[in-house]
């Protein structure tokens, strides 16, 4: 059975189920990676909290509603590193832009497809293929080994690794995703990168596996790249009143019901779409496609509910009708970060536009009272969570 369901009801059962363990347990216990049906030392909660189904400000104040800070610190403070990823890249979107060119300009070749057929004869790393491949999702512990094995061990491009992992987590995330590599190969952190070694593959996955001898153990990092200065966190205009405005729902964040929408927002339709398919010119799982398709339904169906207006998926070539037939004026959404659907809204704000149709986006607080923090390195948000959740208001 699937841990993931694509259904924020689903996602806060989950929740509700891994608070007991979301503090001295998951301190303890969480780099191990016991096998799929080993699972309950972390959350399994990437999925829908990556398509925002649920919040981190959700989680955080489930768990603090439970638990004392001190306690459940190390969980918090992972659930911080989606934020401090997206953040980071936000102030840096040149990065992503670097790293869909060089995609470009890659072919994989005999020894990519075998590693991503699962024939790269390294038993761990072909077993963890079979189980991205099956489940859409990787141990945390998993997905760095894995990384460390594709750059140091087999020598393959870290960016193909990346992409690969893209097209098959259903978790998959621009920042999370691109940033983990790029931390494991040592780009993202100078001269520091992540060696997986085999007396630490045997510990932390229960002895399943001890690839001795197959690994290399003593690489150096990847020679550093360019890495852009930090910009600003963009300030966004504010939906207007008194227009006609539609919602629009995207795989970034599914939950319209929590937008910080402005009071007086009139809204006379919603709707809504994913491509999935623009993770990658390579094909994405079908996994993936489902995942995010069954998530756009129920962010819909909530947001019908929520607002008492019929919500439906309009593809790329119905807009043009959905906005007439409704007399649009204002499309209200959420911001996207760097990636596959900022990109797709960027082209449809100037599509819009061009009939006389403003798109705006609103973004959570979350979001931006953590981005701003990301520029440096993590230890430096990390100092900042308690205040920032004071900021919040989550005690
Ligand atoms: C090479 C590599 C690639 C990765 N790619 C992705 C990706 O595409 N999408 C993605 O969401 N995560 C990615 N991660 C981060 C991390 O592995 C997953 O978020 C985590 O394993 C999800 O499982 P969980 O929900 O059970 O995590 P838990 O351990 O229960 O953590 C709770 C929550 O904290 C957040 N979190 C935990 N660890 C991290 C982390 N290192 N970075 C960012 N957020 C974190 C997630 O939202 C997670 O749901 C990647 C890590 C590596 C090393």
């Amino acid at each position: 059975m699937s841990h993931f369901i694509a259904t924020r009801r689903a996602a806060l059962a989950q929740l509700d189920a891994f608070l007991p363990r979301a503090a001295a347990h998951y301190a303890s216990e969480r780099n191990t990676d016991g096998g799929t049906e080993a699972r309950d030392n972390v959350s399994l909660l990437s999925p829908a909290v990556r398509h925002r189904l649920i919040g981190e400000d959700e989680i955080v104040r489930a768990v603090l509603d439970r638990h004392a800070f001190s306690s459940a610190e190390k969980f918090i403070q992972e659930v911080c590193w989606r934020s401090y990823w997206k953040g980071w890249l936000e102030l840096r979107p040149q990065v992503w832009a670097d790293y869909q060119a060089a995609l470009r300009a890659l072919t994989p070749d005999d020894g990519c497809r075998a590693a991503v057929e699962g024939r790269s004869g390294i038993a761990c790393f072909d077993a963890w293929v079979a189980e991205l491949l099956t489940t859409g999702y990787l141990h945390n512990h998993a997905r760095m080994w894995f990384a460390s094995i594709w750059i140091f061990t087999l020598k393959l491009p870290w960016q193909l690794g990346a992409d690969f992992f893209y097209r098959h987590l259903l978790d998959g995330d621009p920042a999370a995703n691109t940033l983990s590599w790029r931390w494991v190969a040592g780009l993202q952190t100078r001269g520091k990168h992540y060696l997986a070694r085999a007396d630490n593959i045997q510990q932390y996955t229960a002895g399943r596996f001890w690839p001795k001898g197959e690994l290399n153990e003593n690489a150096t990092p990847l020679p550093p790249d360019d890495i852009p200065a930090a910009g600003r966190i963009a300030e966004l205009p504010l939906p207007e009143a008194g227009l006609r405005t539609a919602l629009w729902l995207h795989e970034d964040d599914l939950s319209a019901e929590s937008w910080p929408l402005p009071e007086g927002i009139g809204v006379v339709a919603i709707g809504g779409d994913v491509d999935p398919a623009a993770r990658s010119r390579l094909p994405v799982s079908a996994a993936v496609i489902d995942w995010t398709t069954t998530a756009l339904a129920d962010g819909l169906d909530r947001a019908a509910s929520h607002f008492g207006v019929a919500a439906q998926r309009i593809t790329t070539g119905d807009l043009q009708r959905w906005c007439d037939d409704h007399g649009i004026e204002q499309i209200v959404t959420a911001y996207a970060t760097v990636g596959p659907v900022a990109d797709a809204l960027a082209r449809r704000e100037r599509e819009l536009a061009a009939r006389g149709i403003v798109l705006v986006r609103v973004r959570r607080g979350w979001d931006t009272a953590f981005w701003p923090h990301a520029g440096k390195g993590f230890f430096q948000l990390r100092e900042k969570i308690r205040p920032l959740l004071g900021e919040l208001g989550i005690p």
